[in-house]
């Protein structure tokens, strides 16, 4: 910081009026938009990008998870925990020929029982094909970089774009941002926890002999999940594979340097091997421009050194050549924001329900390690997205839970689209009655959100 400082005066036109705005496409972002314009919301998402889907695009592989954990609990009922908007996406990329839809473990079941991959490309065809059918306004290349306020009243967000500055107004506000971004704008109390997680930059290979690779990690007892299925090819049948590259020296000493993990990934396509999760830095301030910069270097040069290095020493990766980055860095955990309710692991893995709950889920990422008891799912109540002090804003996403250990399991991708879901029909009934999202009759939310096919128990 230089110390000096530009004094600006503003005058910025007021370019849409709705009854609901979605900040943030992403992965809670998308379900809440398609929610709120079902319900009848005059409704607006933006995002910073050109295309939707947030982190679960650009960062996840396997979405975690449509299920309970039956796997790890012998006895207990296979249960679809998360249905509605979540599963409707899954149905539409089944047939759009960009997902198997959803697949049991056949090895490392008790991490998670079954999982689910999408192709990331058919997805950004398949979402905007839903926002049209459902009247969503979509707005891209556009940043959320304030918000129009009345006291603690939430009337609105300030975007950036190539049109310049202008306003949207909104009755309700939904921040999506997974860095709480408006939240803040806003004046909501928030905390930050980057230093709880890492970041990473997920990369995809092509040209992989993905049956040589999986024979030889075999051998070599390195294998620690698996999956196989149908992916239209008569050689390679590898839909999911992680292994433990830490068992080569080589890579254990690069890896303790770094603080790399795994690798775990996915597979759609013949011999590519689409998704390999596994670079990280940790304590990384997202929110901060300079950091921000700094990782995307450092986690590139990760990138290149790790892509070259199986190159060179691991069986299946000889004639095969970096072919995906995601768009930006994969953020974990940023800001959280100071919600009416803060879900605690204790409730979490103690399946806690709540007579509020707008949605429930099953999935802990520190499996096996900690695991919803006897493989239950636990809700979330509507409290939970409600951020105190602050009339008109809702927040979903990885932006709340307050401790690592519960974010683990609240922050997941299949969490995060059941979020959207509640919130967005939230908002719509706020529109409809008139009410602050605060207000709401949460009974009544939770009978439109059954007849949305919403798993409520
Ligand atoms: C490397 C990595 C691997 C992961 N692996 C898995 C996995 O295998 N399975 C799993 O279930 N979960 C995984 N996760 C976690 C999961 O992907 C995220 O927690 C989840 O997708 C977050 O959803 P979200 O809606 O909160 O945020 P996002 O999906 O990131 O959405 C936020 C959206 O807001 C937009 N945005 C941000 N700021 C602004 C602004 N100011 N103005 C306008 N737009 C803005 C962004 O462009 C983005 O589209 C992983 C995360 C990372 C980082």
């Amino acid at each position: 910081m230089s110390g000096q400082f530009i004094e600006e005066t503003l005058k910025t036109p007021v370019a849409y009026e709705c009854d609901v705005l979605v900040a943030g496409g992403g992965t809670a972002g998308v379900t809440a938009a398609l929610a709120a314009a079902r319900n009848g919301a005059k409704t607006i998402l933006i995002d910073r990008y050109g295309f939707l889907g947030g982190s679960m695009i650009n960062g996840a592989g396997p979405l975690h998870s449509f299920f309970n954990l039956y796997k790890a609990f012998p006895g207990v009922e296979k249960v679809q925990v998360v249905k509605g908007i979540p599963q409707e996406i899954i149905d539409r990329m089944v047939a759009a020929g960009g997902s198997p839809g959803h697949l049991e473990q056949d090895k490392g079941g008790s991490y998670d029982s079954v999982i689910t991959i999408i192709d990331w490309e058919i997805f950004k065809g398949v979402i905007f094909d839903m926002m049209e059918e459902a009247g969503v306004h979509v707005l891209l290349h556009v940043m959320a970089v304030e918000t129009v306020r009345e006291g603690n009243t939430v009337k609105g967000v300030i975007i950036e774009g190539k049109s310049g500055r202008e306003a949207i107004l909104a009755k309700t506000v939904i921040d999506a941002t997974g860095d709480g971004d408006v939240a803040a704008k806003a004046g909501a109390n928030f905390i930050k926890r980057h230093g709880a997680q890492k970041v990473g930059m997920p990369f995809g290979m092509t040209n992989v002999d993905m049956p040589k690779l999986v024979a030889y990690l075999e051998e070599n007892d390195m294998v620690n999940q698996i999956v196989h299925s149908d992916k239209g090819s008569k050689i390679d049948d590898i839909i999911r594979l992680g292994f433990e590259l830490r068992k080569i020296p080589l890579f254990k000493e690069y890896m303790d340097k770094t603080g790399i993990w795994g690798p775990l990934g996915v597979s759609l396509h013949e011999n590519n091997y689409n998704y390999i999760n596994g670079t990280s830095i940790r304590d990384i301030d997202a929110t901060d421009t300079e950091t921000l910069s700094k990782a995307e270097l450092t986690l590139r040069k990760q990138v290149m050194t790790l892509s070259e290095m199986l190159k060179k020493h691991i069986p299946g990766f000889e004639h095969a050549y970096l072919s995906w980055t995601p768009t930006c860095i994969g953020i974990r955990y940023t800001r959280v924001i100071e919600c009416e309710h803060d879900m605690s692991l204790d409730e979490i893995i103690n399946a806690a329900r709540f007579n509020d709950e707008v949605m429930l889920y099953g999935f802990h990422d520190m499996a096996p390690k900690l695991m919803i008891k006897n493989g239950a799912y636990y809700g979330i109540p509507y409290r939970a997205f409600i951020p105190k002090g602050i009339e008109n804003l809702l927040v979903a996403g990885r932006l709340i839970t307050s401790t690592y250990e519960a974010h683990m399991s609240t922050r997941n991708t299949v969490s995060c689209l059941a979020q959207g879901q509640a919130v967005g029909t939230a908002a719509a009934l706020a529109a409809a009655t008139g009410v602050s999202a605060r207000k709401i009759d949460t009974a009544r939310l939770r009978d439109v959100l059954r007849e949305q096919k919403v798993f409520l128990g």
